[in-house]
């Protein structure tokens, strides 16, 4: 008896996969690098201080790490123990910052590779963030409107 033509066949390995060894998990492109990016939330009280530890390529690290400092600026200054760890954070993620910035770009891309992003994030500057703003301009609102009002 003849098994079936098609479990004769040599099986077909998948056309696309998820990324694998230093493929950025982001946009798969290879040249990734471990990257833990801090992020702390903080209300009154609360405070949650996450980590988010990733394989990812130079640009994508570098756009991951200036996002952590961005919700970090926004939101970690809103609670008691802000005044320490605000600084502590960010100087950990400028760290990380500087030296992913002396890591080479990143690889070419195996075009069979799905992410989330077909290409490196980059990420903008942290002054051209308009959020990275938002606090410093209230409490200059803030300043301004208690000198004037009596
Ligand atoms: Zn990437």
């Amino acid at each position: 008896m003849q098994s079936p033509p098609h479990l004769d066949e040599p099986p077909q390995p998948p056309l696309l996969r998820g990324p694998v060894h230093d493929e950025c998990w982001s946009c798969g492109h290879a040249g990734a690098v471990p990257v833990r990016a801090h992020r702390l939330t903080s209300l009154v009280m609360v405070w949650v201080w996450s980590r988010r530890k990733a394989l990812l390529c130079t640009d994508c690290a570098r756009a991951e790490l200036l996002d952590a400092q961005t919700h970090t600026l926004l939101l970690g200054w809103w609670g008691f123990p802000s005044v320490l760890l605000v600084p502590v954070v960010l100087l950990c993620n400028w760290n990380r910052l500087m030296a992913v910035r002396e890591l080479p770009p990143p690889g070419p891309r195996d075009p069979f590779v799905v992410t989330a992003h077909p290409a490196p994030r980059g990420g903008q500057p942290l002054h051209r963030r308009p959020l990275v703003w938002l606090l410093p301009l209230g409490v200059l609102a803030l300043v301004a409107y208690a000198a004037v009002v009596p």
